[in-house]
């Protein structure tokens, strides 16, 4: 329950999920309200329309749950799904009321859960809409119901009504905006404090984190660590605002050419990155590090219009149960041992 209830707070889906459960919910409801209301008064016309409503209904979310499940979130179909249910829902709620007791339907409450519902995705404009929506229909099936005869005893209910309705829409909006607000946030912040400013990697705090957890959960990965050879040269050449751009256009290279799920690049520091790259075969880690070696050698990074290109050195070793300290010091030997041999190249192991 708890974990539901984290997920329904960070994520869209979750909530569409609750409130599809909650619609096939009040179609039960529906139609033990109906049954009971038809029993004490059979009106053929209204078991008529009322089977139309809950074949339509039954269609509509047998549909929507499909594209719910199947398709991708913010697919097109996916998307008209979530966001048109609830024009579905008052569409059926408009068509339900009047058949089950008009103003003193006990399932007239589901307008409060609509409008929350529109209020999700159209904030505070979109949830004042909606209230109005519900306030004509409501208003007619009201005025119909009255038929002419209005005591004031009849207007109370109807202003309290109309006023909740508004307040629902308005509030419930205001709510949503600030929650969405403080959320984006909190990602902006998280984001802001994992990843490197200059190159936008993730930085070095994350990179221990990850390293530690792979550790800890035995995940099978290599470990490398790579460094741009003779950068201060580059630097001294050309100037650390042409030396910034080198090291952005080698972070975008790295990240190009690993697919996500192979692994990840890390700005450990300077002009050192560290990658963690998910398996177990030597000869196809080999094989990427190569490709990125060479994708970087074969770049031909710029300033002021003359051409330069660089190299870079590696260090690989697959995680053996180290600590994280003592992997990065083994991973960091062969680098070590990398440039010793003339740079441009990777080392491993023994
Ligand atoms: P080696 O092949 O042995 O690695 O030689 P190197 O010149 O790359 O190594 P060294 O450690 O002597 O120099 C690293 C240079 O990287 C020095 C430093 O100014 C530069 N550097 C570190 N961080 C940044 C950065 O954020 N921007 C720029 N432009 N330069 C940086
Ligand atoms: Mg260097
Ligand atoms: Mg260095």
């Amino acid at each position: 329950m708890r974990s539901l209830l984290k997920s329904a707070y960070q994520s869209d889906h979750a909530l569409e999920v609750i409130f599809s459960s909650l619609r096939w919910f009040f179609l039960v409801l529906s139609i033990v309200v109906f049954s009971l209301q038809y029993f004490e008064n059979p009106v053929q016309l209204k078991l008529n329309l009322f089977i139309y409503l809950v074949i339509f209904g039954i269609l509509y979310m047998g549909v929507s749950d499909f594209y719910l499940h199947k398709s991708s979130a913010g697919s097109r179909m996916y998307n008209l799904m979530t966001k048109g249910g609830p024009l579905f829902d008052f569409i059926a709620f408009s068509a339900l009321v009047p058949l089950t007791g008009g103003t003193e339907s006990p399932l007239f409450p589901l307008a409060y859960l609509i409008i929350l519902h529109v209020a999700v995705y159209w904030r505070f404009l979109g949830g004042v809409i909606a209230a109005f929506l519900f306030i004509l229909v409501y208003s007619i099936i009201y005025f119909v119901q009255a038929s002419g005869v209005y005591t004031l005893n009849g207007f109370i209910p109807y202003f309290s009504d109309v006023f909740f309705l508004l307040l629902i829409g308005g509030l419930g909006g205001i709510i949503v905006s600030r929650e969405r607000k403080h959320h984006s946030e909190k990602n902006v912040l998280a984001e802001a404090a994992n990843r490197d400013y200059l190159t936008n990697l993730l930085n070095h705090r994350s990179f221990q984190e990850d390293l530690r957890k792979d550790l800890e959960k035995h995940v099978d990965f290599y470990l490398v660590l790579t460094d741009i050879d003779k950068f201060k040269s580059i630097n001294d050449r050309y100037g650390h605002v042409t030396g910034d751009k080198v090291l952005r256009e080698i972070g975008a290279i790295m990240t190009s050419m690993l697919p996500k799920k192979q692994g990840k690049v890390y700005r450990y520091g300077g002009e050192e990155f560290a990658l963690i790259l998910y398996s177990d075969d030597q000869t196809k880690v080999n094989k990427l590090l190569v490709e990125i070696k060479q994708a970087v050698a074969n770049h031909h990074f710029y300033c002021e219009g003359e051409a330069f290109s660089i190299t870079m050195s590696f260090g690989s070793c697959k995680q053996n149960g180290e600590y994280p300290d003592q992997l990065v010091e083994k991973a960091d030997k062969l680098l070590y041992e990398a440039k010793n041999q003339g740079r441009n190249q990777i080392v491993y192991p023994g």
